[in-house]
């Protein structure tokens, strides 16, 4: 289809706005104004799609706007921050979904060799998105038969299932049509189940970020099938930058991506017992008791974790921390590239209560001057304070880099109780020498220690 003048020059509009808008999200600072012009890269895109050739029945492009502008819209205004994880995956589910059903509705018309292939390739990964983010939605509810919906038989299962998927493909460019095109379908939703249910606990952030890479691969592909750049584009984009981030991610877990989808994880690895962990060595302490330890505290590192996203204790802390500095001590905020329930959770939380982004230290920074840190406060983290990742090579986080809190002169841990983090494994720092538990929730025990701090 060829486009005129106007339609390429909105065409390339709109791929510049969506570069721009990805550079903006690099840094907190620009952020916002980086979401604001992806936003308006894709008006600009969707504006343009729509001019170019026949759109067939207006009507019903009105319906399917107003039924996704209004979805999205109530479920933005009313998912919680610490629910975001679960949002991404069925907003990437649905990217796989609309991908394969878009590439379906043109098996058949698409005559071309290259519409046809990339017709079979937006099936099996538009499939696999969908069904492998429905069990990554399910697990981030923490529905536990979830890790029952793994087929037997492993990763020998995964394989057969992929080559069976890549037969019917093959199948598809045959000559098969619609029948061929529906296999591919089915085969791909078996896939990503059989991909996504064993991955476990902890490394659930890196498969997200896997499957929104998926879900721009499909939308690529469909790009194709329509020969429309501009989703071509889009989904490049979004299927690179998914792939950086499962990168990065995994770099911070210290993983391979090989390991995270078919490592030890899916065994679930070996349970430490709690009560053998924390058995009579576990100290609670008052916050008037830790008041006066940060008196005393030149250099105290606060290490936030999803708790703190539940307690809603970001601005306490903020205070807190005004409070100990205009005392004289030097407060930091030590951020675990995974800390919370997405990345970038914590950043987010900070800046929402106007933390400077000075303040904010990465873990290598951290940990590099732990031995000088007088007191680590550690509200609501859990998994990314854990030992154990460095200590127990049977650990289902082993080898996972963590914020090596317990190695502070003192460290004092703010939680409701000893439950558990996302992983579900006990934590030996709670019941290490050093270390001090304010049991309550984030922040009541913040609002009781700053009160204690104000009066000592
Ligand atoms: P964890 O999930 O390990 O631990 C959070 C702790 O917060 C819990 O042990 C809980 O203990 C405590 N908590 C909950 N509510 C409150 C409250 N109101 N007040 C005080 N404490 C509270 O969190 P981390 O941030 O340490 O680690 C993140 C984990 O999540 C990692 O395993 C990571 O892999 C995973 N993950 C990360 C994602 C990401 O992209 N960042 C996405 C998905 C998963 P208690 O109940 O006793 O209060």
């Amino acid at each position: 289809m060829s486009l005129s003048p106007l339609e390429i020059l909105l065409s390339l509009a709109a791929a510049v706005l969506f570069i721009l808008g990805i550079r903006g999200m690099t840094h907190p600072r620009t952020a916002v104004r980086g979401n604001l012009l992806g936003a308006l890269g894709m008006l600009l895109a969707v504006v343009t799609a729509l001019s170019i050739g026949d759109v067939m029945r207006w009507e019903w492009i009105a319906v399917g706007l107003a039924v996704g502008a209004v979805g999205g819209a109530v479920l933005a205004l009313r998912v919680p921050m610490t629910a975001m994880p679960e949002m991404v995956a069925a907003l990437n589910g649905f990217g796989g979904a609309a991908s394969l059903l878009v590439a379906g509705a043109f098996v058949g018309d698409s005559s071309t060799p290259v519409a046809t292939f990339a017709a079979a390739a937006s099936g099996l990964i538009g499939a696999v998105t969908l069904s492998g983010s429905g069990v990554a939605f399910l697990k981030l509810r923490e529905v536990r038969w979830a890790d029952r919906l793994a087929p037997p038989g492993g990763v020998a299962t995964t394989a057969v299932l992929l080559a069976v998927g890549l037969a019917a493909g093959g199948w598809l460019v045959a000559g098969g049509g619609e029948p061929a095109y529906w296999a591919i379908v089915a085969i791909g939703l078996l896939l990503g189940v059989a991909l996504t249910a064993p991955i476990g606990g902890a490394d659930m952030p890196v498969v997200i970020s896997l499957l929104n890479s998926y879900s721009g691969v499909a939308a690529a592909a469909t790009g194709f099938v329509l020969a429309n750049t501009l989703l071509i584009v889009a989904g490049s984009l979004v299927g690179a930058s998914g792939l950086i981030l499962t990168r990065i991610m995994c770099v911070a877990m210290n993983r391979s991506l090989a390991n995270v989808l078919f490592g030890r994880m899916a065994s679930g690895g070996a349970r430490a017992d709690a009560d053998e962990v924390y058995g009579g060595k576990v100290k609670a302490t008052s916050s008037v008791e830790v008041a006066m330890l940060l008196e005393d505290a030149r250099r105290v590192l606060v290490v936030p974790g999803y708790g703190l996203a539940v307690a809603q204790a970001q601005h306490v802390v903020r205070d807190l921390a005004n409070l100990l500095e205009s005392r004289g001590a030097t407060v930091e905020f030590g951020i675990h590239p995974v800390a919370g329930r997405m990345p970038g959770h914590m950043n987010v939380l900070l800046a929402e209560a106007d933390v400077p982004y000075a303040k904010l230290k990465e873990m290598d920074e951290v940990n590099a001057e732990i031995g000088e840190i007088d007191l680590a406060l550690v509200i609501g983290a859990n998994d990314v304070v854990n030992p154990e990742a460095r200590t127990d090579p049977q650990s289902p986080i082993a080898g996972m880099p963590v914020i090596d809190v317990d190695k502070a002169r003192t460290v004092v841990v703010v939680k409701r109780s000893l439950s558990p983090g996302f992983a579900g494994i006990p934590n030996p720092l709670f019941a290490a020498d050093n270390c001090l538990m304010l049991f309550g929730d984030g922040k009541k025990a913040l609002v009781e220690l700053v009160a204690a701090v104000k009066e000592g």
